[in-house]
């Protein structure tokens, strides 16, 4: 492609609404431009760049089994699948046709899979299968952002596979693992594979591939013996802690206007680390007390497990108050009666402690679990920082990440509910065993973008780029430069190089500026003075090391040394 013809609209500046630096180099690229909040068009370059992902993504899904089938965006909503999707149903988009009948865009493809299995798998002879498809997806995203990370449209491979017990699933798991391990890799990207809590039920087993980046939001414990788990999910230790000695008696005192564990720490200057945070839950129409240590956080995820139950939402300040007797900032664990109460298990052994006295404004000291309040010890937090591995007892570290991959093991979900069976070889009903898997093709590109660009623009590893190498004639009104080059572009794309010929009537520091930008891995400049002595210049965008060398070697000395 010659770059005069290309429509490549790079722009000096990024609107100021671009504040994550995927977001303004995309657009600064000229790969991408909003139509909407996070609905964006591809332009060449994205385009480019996304279908080279799709076509890595194609050829491991392949390479196990995967059969491509293509699904509408269009579907009937089936009765019933808010409760079987969780907490992805309130983020679809629904609109109704001219006979008011519901339709869902860009539903759940699992479910969509699940009903085409449902007629036509009978039999353990036609297992195991795995289905996939690249298509759009629609998400009523309530906060779309930072350019192609949080979308309302977006590309996605979902795959599903078939089997006809939990072995069988187990190994067409490990094939996609294998599959998305492959992909990543592939396409050059720094990733993390990861345990994490399924959105569909609690039960459900499930793992994510994630980019480790600075604008992550998925926070992700890792520790140096391999282990890594979603802080919502991740089994830890906590520090031994330094309580007060002795067995001091209750007491409570007055914390006036003290509303949070924050408001406690500044009234009391004591660490938060010596505080019981209460949290009041209602599940089933019945309040669930949960104490955490002063500084953690409640994983809703873990809370799910321990439950038993999706449907739960914190208290209102009406039922807490019925509950403790006394209003929010002020709940304590001590005196409930005939309620649930749940402790996070870093406040096992503890004592002396601070808790609400549940009385308003009014706290307790010296709280000590076992002696003042009786409840079961659960992991029911977030992984922090501070947090010891359970597997090696080395310190976590918590990583930002953006999730690009996910897998889960369905197993029965969909077809115990849709009443999907196939026969076994014993001529027995049972249910088909179901693991959903899934690629989001934007977020590879905008979290390669992440981890490699610099304060002059992107480089993509060639796998994704859009193209591998841009042919650039510094002065394009020199008779021999433009010549050169020119048969130098047709001798690379002759190679089977995806070659950009910067050919336009520029000056070479523009053409330069331009050509750091946009993510190509190599350029080869010709210039007058060089190519007087027969010499060009190969210019790596990542390392930005130039070498120069004879023009006559220069593709075979590419093919042999960086584009292989
Ligand atoms: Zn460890």
């Amino acid at each position: 492609m010659r770059w005069g013809q290309a429509f490549i609209p790079t722009l000096r500046e990024a609107p100021a609404d671009a504040v994550t630096s995927s977001h303004r180099l995309l657009l600064r690229g000229g790969y991408i431009r909003q139509v909407a909040p996070g609905v964006f068009a591809h332009l060449f370059l994205a385009q480019k760049s996304l279908s080279r992902i799709k076509q890595i993504i194609r050829e491991e899904m392949n390479r196990i089994g995967g059969q491509e089938i293509g699904l509408p965006v269009l579907s009937l909503s089936p009765p019933g699948n808010e409760s079987r999707l969780g907490e992805a149903a309130s983020d679809l988009f629904k609109l109704r046709d001219r006979n008011q009948h519901e339709l869902d865009l860009g539903a759940a493809r699992e479910e969509a899979m699940a009903q085409i299995a449902h007629g036509e798998l009978r039999s353990y002879k036609q297992l195991p299968q795995i289905w996939y498809q690249i298509q759009r997806k629609f998400r009523d995203e309530p906060r779309p952002k930072s350019g192609l990370l949080r979308l309302r449209e977006f590309a996605m491979a979902d795959a599903c596979s078939f089997d006809l017990d939990e072995a069988g699933l187990e190994v067409s798991y490990q094939k996609h693992v294998d599959a998305c391990t492959r992909v990543f890799r592939r396409c050059g990207l720094k990733y993390l594979y990861a345990q994490t809590h399924s959105t569909l039920t609690a039960e459900n087993i499930s793992s994510e591939f994630v980019a480790p980046c600075e604008v992550g939001e998925n926070l992700v414990a890792v520790c140096d013996c391999g282990y890594a788990a979603n802080v919502q999910t991740a089994e830890a230790k906590s520090p031994p802690a330094h309580d007060l000695d002795g067995n001091a008696p209750l007491e409570a005192f007055a914390t006036p206007g003290v509303k949070t564990i924050d408001d406690l720490v500044r009234f009391t200057s004591e660490s938060p680390t010596r505080m019981i945070k209460t949290l009041v839950y209602m599940a089933e129409g019945q309040p669930v007390v949960l104490l955490l240590r002063g500084d953690q956080n409640l994983s809703e995820p873990k809370l799910a497990r321990v439950l038993g139950a999706d449907v739960f939402r914190p208290a209102t300040p009406e039922e807490a108050l019925r509950l403790h007797g006394a209003s929010l900032g002020s709940l304590g664990p001590v005196g409930l009666k005939g309620t649930r109460l749940i402790a996070d298990r870093s406040l096992d052994g503890r004592k002396n402690l601070m808790a609400g006295a549940n009385q308003d404004e009014t706290h307790l000291r010296n709280v000590t679990p076992g002696r003042d309040f009786t409840a079961e010890s659960r992991d029911i937090r977030l992984a922090t920082e501070d947090d010891l591995c359970l597997r090696c007892g080395n310190h976590l570290h918590v990583a930002k990440t953006i999730e690009v991959g996910r897998l889960a093991k369905l197993g029965g979900h969909y077809s115990e509910a849709m009443h999907t069976t196939v026969l076994n070889q014993h001529g027995k009903e049972v249910p088909l065993m179901m693991g959903c898997y899934g690629i989001g093709l934007e977020r590879i590109l905008a979290a390669t973008v992440e981890q490699n660009h610099d304060d002059d623009g992107i480089f993509l590893p060639r796998a994704i780029a859009p193209f591998d190498l841009i042919v650039t004639a510094a002065q394009m009104d020199d008779g021999p430069v433009r010549t050169a080059a020119e048969k130098l572009y047709e001798e690379a794309q002759a190679q089977a190089l995806e070659v950009l010929f910067d050919d336009r009537a520029e000056r070479p520091g523009v053409k330069f500026k331009d050509a750091d930008l946009i993510g190509v891995p190599y350029r080869v400049t010709l210039g007058r003075r060089k190519l007087e002595q027969g010499l060009v210049e190969i210019f790596e965008r990542s390392t930005k090391r130039i070498e120069d060398v004879k023009l006559e070697n220069v593709v075979r000395y590419l093919k042999e040394n960086y584009l292989r």
